[in-house]
């Protein structure tokens, strides 16, 4: 095939292509950000299909969101002309869900168990804590779910725990205590968490080799993008999986040397962004001593960004010690600089984004081309007001999150209850939703009267008449258990003429069971809304039903549960995609926007002082700085408002890390030192059909001659209290003279609203702005 052309290695640079065609046990490629990692492991899978070296079912590959999936495979089958059907491409979480699902009956648990999402990880430490009056001993809901789940991570299950802990510490005995109930009860509730999915898994491949031995012989190619971000059960699966299996016989195809899969890994341990929640760096770095023999490939030309774009994230991350330089190079020449803006609140940030947004629409970048990040959720708020406003079309992934309203839980709890009779959970939620009289006390009989008989909590609502309760309570629970059976037979995938659809299980429910009506019913307007949404959730399940033709109800609950954050994301949409630094990881896109750059919030307050922290915070930052194809813009403000209180906020300490000549900083619309030092932008120019006087946005000094290391120390201009009433004249550095029309709000934020001779109506703030009264 010397010579001839070839769609799977001509668009290849000749490492990229030493990586397709390597044909040995263990490969790691290690390389920057847009260096084509992602496009090696597909045209991989691809060339390995093509070459008849393996059949699609004996692929495995493993991204790091649904989505990353979906678009691996559409590009696998686009390579191949289309036939790719039977591999496995998905997250972790998805994999070990299918694997689990067919498993589950050989360890304890039915094919229908939940999977518990935080929240409900949450309600369930929630109401231990409260059994156990843990909440003396200092636990609190969000640290104990922390812990569970970093232990979980580590491979330390409950028992394991027990054995090793201190019981002479009280705390940690409780701590033990609580652990071991709450895996019990998610156990009894035929149940797995997020974390369980992958660490079950494990145990599972080493308590039953057989079980293992079958995956070991099905998958001979595992791929792994992003294994940066791998944890320790995340790695132990893959090391469970490349085992060679006991019996080898395999059929018909060439197995790699020592009989165990192939292994591809592809990361960048810049990009490591997970430690918080255990991922482990020293898997990349360790990969050659726990892979003998392994190949490892360098990548170093980036195909995604600017040159522009690509120093700004180099000299960033190279701060950074106890990393290896890396020397990350792009063709794509200089390409614009980057804007830097600095706004007075999170308002004027945002209205600068929304401005800019419209530009770069006008130019002909596509509003999907275009991604808004930020640190933390809060921040979309004001973000969110301002695009509504002028009208940009957005989508905040991850943020709205359908699937934790109150509406939403209580109708998906519904379902849940039908599908896995043992949920107690899921079913002391919908016992007394809408209203039916049955108290606490009640739901906690009846989950006792379960755990004594040995029973599922459904099998106990319907021998609620053996407990001796009020006849109308009695009558209750045994008309939603019947509720419930009826449902469940129609969601039976055995019953004759096959079950019915999850939209006609989830009406019966919604509309017996009075949820609906009590609803509409309601004098309450935001019980409309909820009416709403719950009619929304209907129609997701009627879309599912056309999209996987003969999907059961535990399909839907498991797609419903594996959503990750990104993967609402929707290419064909023309909208601006709103989304945490975290969440855009793997993305790219024509222009970024990374709000919020500033001490507190990137590194984040939580981060800055712990071990490690700022250095993490550190390549969060690149990675999103490297997700920018041609245009990235930094912005921040100088006062923020969160949690209620204004407070003054700093630039980053990584903005001072940028060489200062790859960006334009533009202070604020009409300020002095706007973009590329030359003439000031016009308000109104700027800002078409928003020189309504309340809302322009207030005018700012223009920045210190001074380094960005004396902004963060906080060397700004004080004019302390200067006084000023309407009628004064003041002189502006830059607009010159003005009048005084009207000074608004207090001490630090009183505002003067000023008419300049020349420069017009401005807002500025007094504390700071460069003005004295003449
Ligand atoms: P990240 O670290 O951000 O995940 P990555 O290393 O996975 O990045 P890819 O997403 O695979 O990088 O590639 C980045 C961009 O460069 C993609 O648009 C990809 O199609 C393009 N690309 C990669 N290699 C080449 C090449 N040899 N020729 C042309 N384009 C390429
Ligand atoms: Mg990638």
């Amino acid at each position: 095939a010397e010579g001839a052309p070839d769609p799977l290695l001509d668009g290849l640079n000749p490492p990229q292509r030493a990586a397709v065609e390597y044909r040995g046990d263990a490969l790691l490629i290690v390389a920057g950000a847009g260096s084509g990692k992602t496009r090696v492991l597909t045209h991989r899978i691809a060339s390995l299909i093509r070459n008849r070296e393996a059949w699609p079912s004996q692929i495995l590959a493993i991204t790091f969101t649904n989505k990353a999936a979906a678009e691996m495979r559409e590009r696998v089958s686009h390579l191949l002309g289309g036939i790719a059907e039977g591999m496995w491409i998905s997250t972790f979480h998805s994999a070990c869900v299918r694997i689990l699902r067919r498993e589950a009956e050989s360890f304890g648990f039915t094919r229908a168990f939940t999977i518990y999402d935080s929240a409900d990880s949450r309600a369930l430490i929630k109401r231990l804590i409260k059994d156990l009056q843990a909440d003396t001993y200092g636990y609190t809901v969000p640290q104990v779910a922390a812990r569970i789940s970093k232990l979980k991570n580590e491979l330390t299950d409950a028992e394991t725990y027990a054995r090793q802990a201190n019981y002479s510490d009280p705390q940690d005995a409780v701590f033990s205590q609580l652990y071991q109930e709450y895996a019990h009860a998610l156990q009894a509730a035929n149940a797995f968490d997020f974390d369980d999915l992958i660490s079950q898994t494990v145990y599972l491949f080493r308590a039953f080799p057989e079980v293992a031995d079958r995956y070991r012989t099905r998958f001979r190619h595992i791929l792994v993008d992003e294994y940066q971000d791998t944890n320790h059960a995340q790695y132990s699966l893959i090391r469970e999986l490349t085992r060679p299996p006991r019996s080898n016989e395999l059929e018909g195809v060439s197995s790699p040397g020592n009989g165990g899969a192939s292994l591809t890994v592809v990361g960048d341990s810049d990009q490591s962004i997970y430690a918080f929640r255990g991922a482990d760096i020293r898997n990349i770095v360790e990969f050659e001593r726990d892979f003998p023999g392994a190949e490892v490939v360098l990548l170093e030309q980036n195909y995604r960004s600017t040159q522009n774009i690509l120093s700004a994230a180099n000299a960033v991350i190279s701060n950074n010690f106890d990393r290896k330089d890396k020397n990350l190079w792009t063709a794509v020449g200089d390409g614009a600089k980057i804007v830097g803006y600095t706004g007075y609140s999170g308002h004027d940030e945002a209205q600068f984004v929304a401005d800019e947004i419209a530009k770069l629409h006008d130019e002909g970048i596509a509003y999907n081309e275009m991604a808004v990040f930020y640190r933390t959720n809060s921040q979309t708020r004001a973000l969110e007001e301002i695009f509504i406003r002028s009208a940009v079309p957005y989508r905040v992934l991850g943020g709205t999150k359908f699937y934790e309203r109150a509406e939403i839980k209580d109708a998906m709890a519904y379902l849940t209850s039908v599908a896995n009779p043992f949920d107690a959970l899921a079913l002391r939620r919908i016992l007394n939703t809408p209203k039916r009289g049955i108290g606490p006390a009640t739901e906690t009989q009846l989950a006792g009267f379960a755990e004594r008989e040995q029973i599922s909590y459904r099998e106990a609502m319907r021998r609620a008449p053996e407990l001796g309760l009020g006849p109308k309570v009695t009558k209750a629970i045994v008309d939603l258990a019947t509720l419930l059976d009826e449902a469940a037979e129609l969601a039976d995938p055995d019953r004759p003429g096959g079950p019915g659809r999850v939209s006609e299980v989830l009406t019966l429910l919604i509309e017996r069971s009075g949820y609906v009506t009590t609803l509409r019913a309601s004098r309450d307007p935001q019980d409309e809304a909820r009416a709403e949404n719950v009619e929304e959730l209907l129609a997701v399940t009627k879309e599912f039903a056309v999209n996987n033709p003969g999907g059961t109800l535990v399909d839907f609950l498991t797609e419903v549960s594996l959503v990750a954050a990104v993967d609402e994301l929707d290419d064909a949409s023309g909208t601006v995609s709103m989304m945490t630094l975290h969440t855009a990881k793997g993305l790219e896109f024509d222009a970024v926007f990374i709000t919020g750059v500033e001490e507190d919030l990137i590194p984040h307050r939580m981060s800055a002082n712990e071990p490690g922290g700022p250095a993490e915070e550190r390549r969060l930052f690149y990675v999103g700085i490297t997700r920018a194809r041609k245009r990235l813009f930094l912005t921040l403000a100088m006062t923020r408002a969160q949690f209620g209180e204004t407070s003054v906020a700093m630039p980053s300490r990584y903005l001072q890390e940028i060489p200062g000549d790859l960006v334009d900083w533009v202070q604020s619309p009409g300020g002095a030192t706007s973009r590329g030092g030359t003439q000031p932008r016009a308000l109104n120019a700027a800002r078409p059909g928003s020189s309504r006087w309340n809302d322009g946005p207030v005018y700012l000094p223009p920045k210190p001659k001074t380094e960005w290391a004396n902004r963060v120390t906080g060397q700004v201009r004080d004019n302390g209290d200067l006084e000023l009433v309407p009628g004064d004249r003041i002189r502006h550095t830059d607009f010159g003279e003005g009048r005084v029309d009207q000074v608004t709000g207090e001490g630090a934020k009183r505002v003067a609203h000023v008419t300049f001779e020349s420069a017009g109506r401005k807002k500025l703030l007094i504390k700071i702005a460069p003005i004295e009264k003449v």
